[in-house]
C-alpha cells in the first residue's frame, strides 16, 4: 500500500524496526499523551511527578562546566519560570530562538528558588508556529498529542509518525476490515476496529489523560483485547490440533504400578500425586501429551518426572530427560541410578552431555539407537549431536528448552511412528493466570505444596565487613556435619558463568526497568539520578569463584575440604566434583550459578551469595532453594559489595521478607519486565505490540475465555461468515507474529 512520506529509504528502516506493513505501523500506538489544550500552569506542578508543560522560550544557552557541556533552557508563563537542563548537549545550540512554543515532558525537580522548578533531561518538542503548514498544527497543537518513540533517528520522529499515521487514517477511512466477531464486540462493550486505531492515535477532545496513561480507554482496551485474543486462539487451536496426532496409548495397569510403588523413596505428597495422576491420564490417552509441570524450587518435581519416565519404560519405550545445565544433567543420572538401583526391572540409564569424550558418546549414541538404553538423560547435546531414538515414548524437558525442542524430538522419531508424550518442568512460578494463558497450548499440572519436614531458611543481609563472621559460621556448620554453597557471580576475571544456562540476566542496574524510559536515560542521567552504573569499571572489582575458593581454602576455610564448581569445567570434572559433593567428601562447594538449578544435596545447609545485589529475584530465590531440603535448619546469607542500586535493594529485602516463590515472581515481574522475566528471547515468546503481561493481565484471561468459547461452542453465535472471517486473520497474524516459535 502506499502511503504519502514513506519512500523506499524509510520502508526500509521502518522494516528494521519491525514495520513491514501500514497495519504494523497503525499497531505502533502512542507511548504517551500530551493535554496541549489544557496544558498544566507551571505554578501547579508537583515535585516528583513527571508532567508535560508548554512554555514560551525565554533564554537559552551552553554553560560551561567541569561536567561537560550543559545546555539551559529557560521557559516562561507569564510571570513563572521554569529551567531545562541537559548534560553534554552542545548539538541543542542554537535550536531555540525567544518567542517560541515548546512543549517539555520530564520528572519536575526542586529548583534553587524555592518557588520555581526545573527538569532535568525532558524530552522536548518545538511547538508549530504560524508558518508550520495546516496539518502540523492541526496534530500538534491544543489538542490531545500522541507521542511516539522514534521508529528511526531524527528522521521518523515522533512529528513524522503523527503526520503519516494521520493520512493513513485518512486514506483508509470506512475501509478497516474489522477482524474479531461483531457479536462478540457487542458483548464486550468495545468499539470498532477502525474507531479504536482512529482513537487510539488521535483521541477525541475530553479523553480523560489518565485513562489514555495508563492505555485504558475504550480503544486501547479494543486493540489490547484483540492482540489477545488472537494469541489464545492460536494457542487453543494447537491444542485442540494436538489431540488429533496419534500418539502412544501407555498402559498403566497393576504391575506397572507395583514397579512405580517398589522404587518410590518416600511417600509422595498430595500434590505429587495430584500431578502423576494427571500425567497418567494424559499418557494413557491415545494423543500425544504436552503437560506443564510447575512447582517452586523444592517441591519435589524430579520424582514426578522419573515416574512418568518409568511408565514409558515399563511399556517397552524408551524415555529421555534434558537438563538445562550438565551440572544438572549429571546429577538427574546419578538420582535415576540410585532410584532404580534396587528395581525388578532395572533400566539401563544412559548420559549424553556435550563436553563427554567423544568415544563415550559414541557408545551412548549407539546404545540410544539400539534401544537398550532405556533412560536418556543428558543436555542439549541430545537434539544436537546425531541421535536417533529406537522407540522414543516420552521427553521430559525444562521450560528453556521448550521451543524448537519439541520440534527436533519429533523429528527424531522415526517417520509413521507414534507422537512421543511431552512433559515440560517449570521452577518459575509464573502466576497461576498467566501460565494458563502463555502455556495455553499445555495443560497444567502444579506442585502447591513442599514435601513434609521443610524448616524456613534464615535469610540474612551482610555487608562486607561481617564476612569474618560469615566464614565462622561456615566453619560451625561443617563441624556440626553440615555443608555449604558459595556463590560468586563470575568464574574468573570479570568472565560471566552462564554460556550453558543462556538466559542470563545481562541487566544493568543503572537501567530503569521499563523499556520505555530506559533508552531515553544518558549517562548523565543515571549520574543524576545517584544510581549507580554497573559498568565495566566495577567489574573488575567483582570477586570471582576461581580466585575465592584460592584465598578461602588458604584462609578463613582452611583446613576444611573446600571443592570448586564452574561451567567451563570438563564434564567428567564437574561430575566428581558433583559426586564428591553429594557424598559428604566436601565440605564447602564454591560455585557460580551454575548449581542455580536443580541441583539436591539435602545435607547443604548453608548458601552464602557474594555480591548479592548482582543476581536477579528469581535467581537468588533458585539459588536459595538449594538449601532447606533435608530436615536440618537451613541459612542463606547475601552478602553485598560497597554499592547497591536502589532495584538491588528492593531484590534483597524481598528476599529476606518472604520464601514464597510466587510472590517473589510477581515482584521479579515487575522489577524486570516481562520480556526479561520470561527470557522472550529464549522462550520464544511473542512480543506484544499493544498489550502488556503486567499491566493486562486481567484482559489475558478474558481473552482466553472467549477464546475458548469462540472454538468450542460458538456455532450459535457467530455466523459462519465471522467465523470464517476471524480465522482468515488468525492465520495471517498468527504466521506473522508467531509462527517461526513453533509452527504446528
Ligand atoms: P525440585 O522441584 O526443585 O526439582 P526436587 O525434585 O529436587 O525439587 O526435590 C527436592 C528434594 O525433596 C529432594 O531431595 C527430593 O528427594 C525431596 N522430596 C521430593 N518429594 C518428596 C516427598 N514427597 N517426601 C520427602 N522428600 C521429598
Ligand atoms: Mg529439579
Amino acid at each position: 500500500m502506499y502511503v504519502r512520506g514513506v519512500g523506499p529509504r524509510v520502508a526500509a528502516m521502518l522494516v528494521a524496526k519491525g514495520i513491514q506493513t501500514a497495519e504494523d505501523l497503525l499497531y505502533h500506538l502512542p507511548f504517551r499523551y500530551e493535554d496541549r489544550q489544557n496544558p498544566c500552569p507551571l505554578d501547579e506542578l508537583q515535585v516528583g511527578t513527571m508532567a508535560s508543560v508548554i512554555g514560551e522560550v525565554r533564554g537559552s544557552g551552553l554553560l560551561d562546566s567541569r561536567k561537560g557541556a550543559i545546555f539551559e533552557l529557560t521557559l516562561g508563563q507569564g510571570t513563572r519560570t521554569m529551567k531545562c537542563l541537559w548534560f553534554h548537549a552542545p548539538y541543542l545550540e542554537g535550536k531555540f530562538e525567544p518567542g517560541q512554543t515548546v512543549a517539555v515532558y520530564g520528572k519536575v525537580e526542586p529548583s534553587r528558588s524555592a518557588r520555581d522548578f526545573k527538569m532535568i533531561q525532558p524530552q522536548f518538542e518545538l511547538l508549530p508556529d504560524d508558518s508550520a503548514d495546516a496539518e502540523t498544527r492541526l496534530l500538534e497543537a491544543g489538542r490531545i498529542t500522541p507521542v511516539y518513540e522514534s521508529l528511526g533517528g531524527n528522521r521518523l520522529n515522533a512529528r513524522w509518525q503523527r503526520k503519516v499515521v494521520f493520512r493513513l487514517l485518512e486514506s483508509l477511512r470506512g475501509s478497516v476490515v474489522e477482524c474479531l466477531p461483531g457479536p462478540l464486540l457487542e458483548r464486550l462493550g468495545l468499539p470498532d476496529r477502525e474507531t479504536a486505531l482512529r482513537e487510539a492515535h488521535f483521541p477525541p477532545d475530553g479523553t480523560p489523560m489518565t485513562a489514555l496513561q495508563a492505555a485504558d480507554t475504550p480503544a486501547h482496551r479494543r486493540l489490547i483485547f484483540e492482540e489477545l485474543f488472537f494469541l489464545e486462539l492460536g494457542l487453543e487451536l494447537k491444542r485442540r490440533k494436538m489431540r488429533a496426532h496419534t500418539g502412544i496409548a501407555f498402559r498403566a495397569d497393576e504391575p506397572v504400578r507395583q514397579a512405580l510403588q517398589q522404587v518410590l523413596p518416600f511417600d509422595p505428597t498430595a500434590a505429587q500425586k495430584r500431578a502423576l495422576g494427571e500425567i497418567v491420564n494424559d499418557m494413557c490417552e491415545p494423543y500425544p501429551m504436552r503437560r506443564l509441570l510447575q512447582g517452586d524450587v523444592g517441591s519435589g518435581k524430579t520424582i514426578v518426572a522419573f515416574q512418568a519416565m518409568q511408565i514409558a519404560v515399563e511399556n517397552g519405550y524408551q524415555a529421555a530427560l534434558m537438563a538445562p545445565t550438565e551440572i544438572l544433567a549429571t546429577q538427574h543420572y546419578l538420582a535415576a541410578r540410585k532410584l532404580f538401583e534396587n528395581a525388578d526391572h532395572k533400566p539401563r540409564i544412559v548420559l549424553l552431555t556435550g563436553s563427554l569424550d567423544e568415544s563415550r558418546k559414541r557408545q551412548a549414541r549407539s546404545q540410544i539407537n539400539s534401544g537398550t538404553a532405556q533412560i536418556v538423560i543428558g543436555t542439549h547435546a541430545l537434539i544436537e549431536e546425531k541421535v536417533s531414538f529406537d522407540r522414543l515414548g516420552v521427553i521430559v524437558v525444562d521450560e528453556q528448552h521448550r521451543f524448537g525442542v519439541m520440534q527436533r524430538f519429533r523429528l527424531m522419531k522415526k517417520p509413521n511412528e507414534a507422537e512421543p508424550d511431552v512433559l515440560v518442568m517449570t521452577a518459575t512460578p509464573i502466576p497461576r493466570t498467566l501460565a494458563l494463558s502463555l502455556y495455553g497450548d499445555l495443560d497444567l499440572s502444579v506442585l502447591d505444596e513442599l514435601p513434609p519436614g521443610r524448616t524456613p531458611i534464615v535469610t540474612r543481609r551482610v555487608p562486607q565487613a561481617g564476612a569474618d563472621e560469615v566464614w565462622g559460621f561456615v566453619r560451625k556448620q561443617v563441624e556440626e556435619g553440615r555443608q555449604a554453597y558459595i556463590v560468586y557471580p563470575v568464574i574468573e576475571g570479570s568472565r560471566d558463568d552462564q554460556p550453558e544456562l543462556d538466559f542470563s540476566q545481562d541487566e544493568t542496574e543503572a537501567a530503569p526497568p521499563k523499556k520505555k524510559t530506559r533508552s531515553k536515560k544518558g549517562k548523565a542521567g543515571a549520574l543524576l539520578t545517584g544510581m549507580d552504573d554497573s559498568g565495566s569499571e566495577n567489574k573488575l572489582e567483582l570477586k570471582s569463584a576461581v580466585e575465592m575458593h584460592e584465598k578461602l581454602r588458604t584462609g578463613p576455610l582452611a583446613g576444611l575440604r573446600v571443592g570448586l564448581l564452574h561451567g567451563r569445567m570438563s564434564a567428567d570434572d564437574k561430575e566428581v566434583t558433583m559426586r564428591r559433593f553429594q557424598r559428604g567428601e566436601i565440605d564447602v562447594l564454591v560455585s557460580t550459578t551454575v548449581i542455580e538449578v536443580g541441583v539436591d544435596v539435602p545435607n547443604a545447609s548453608v548458601m552464602v551469595i557474594e555480591h548479592a545485589e548482582r543476581f536477579g529475584l528469581s535467581q537468588l530465590h533458585q539459588l536459595r532453594g538449594r538449601v532447606g531440603r533435608g530436615a536440618a535448619k537451613s541459612y542463606c546469607v547475601l552478602m553485598t559489595g560497597p554499592r547497591v542500586s536502589q532495584i538491588g535493594e528492593e531484590r534483597l529485602q524481598a528476599m529476606v521478607r518472604t520464601q514464597d516463590g510466587f510472590e517473589l515472581a510477581e515482584l521479579d515481574l515487575e522489577l524486570r519486565g516481562p520480556g526479561e522475566f520470561f527470557g522472550t528471547r529464549q522462550a520464544g515468546l511473542p512480543e506484544f505490540r499493544v498489550a502488556s503481561l503486567i499491566r493486562d493481565r486481567k484482559w489475558i484471561e478474558l481473552a482466553k475465555q472467549e477464546a475458548v468459547k469462540f472454538t468450542a461452542e460458538a456455532r450459535a453465535e457467530y455466523p459462519e461468515s465471522e467465523r470464517a472471517r476471524v480465522r482468515a486473520h488468525l492465520k495471517e497474524a498468527w504466521q506473522r507474529r508467531y509462527g517461526l516459535v513453533e509452527a504446528g
